[in-house]
């Protein structure tokens, strides 16, 4: 479990930061995008696409999966919330303002998500794509074991 004191607090700062973001950037944050970033902070663990489908179908009986698509695709532009590929799966960032050097930490345990940032992995995967003469477009880096309280637990 990801040791978050207040995770109401976790889910109106997500909001109050996107929302932030869509004026200074004059982007429409609508209540759909708004009801589908609040439905993925719903916790720490990923959300598939086809639960918050049907989450949002309780409440908008005639949402379709391009509804959801349409988007996500938006949150993810705009850096707000992150795909797990590994996963099939989204969760929300914490720091979309200054997203860098970021990797994720997956319990197998509680499926909870952290983004860790460190600028070690960054220069390391520099300097090896360098000398492979290979030129990044994206990284993507998801390391699954065991969160702290989980390792305890089983201790
Ligand atoms: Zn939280
Ligand atoms: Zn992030
Ligand atoms: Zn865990």
């Amino acid at each position: 479990m990801i040791q978050c004191e207040d995770h109401g607090l976790c889910i109106s700062t997500a909001m109050e930061v996107a929302d932030r973001i869509c004026t200074e950037k004059r982007l429409k944050f609508t209540d759909l995008r708004k009801d589908m970033l609040r439905m993925i902070w719903d916790g720490h663990a990923p959300q598939k696409a086809y639960g918050l489908l049907s989450k949002l179908q309780v409440k908008n009986h005639s949402a379709k999966p391009a509804t959801v698509y349409r988007s996500l695709d938006f949150l993810l532009e705009n850096g707000f919330i992150h795909k797990v590929k590994s996963l099939n799966a989204f969760v929300g960032c914490s720091h979309p303002s200054k997203h860098d050097e970021c990797y994720f930490l997956i319990c197998d345990s509680c499926k909870e998500i952290s983004e860790c940032c460190d600028s070690n992995i960054t220069s390391a995967i520099k300097a090896t794509t360098k000398r492979n003469q290979f030129f990044v477009k994206n990284t993507t880096l998801e390391i699954a074991g065991h969160c702290n309280a989980c390792s305890k637990r089983t201790e």
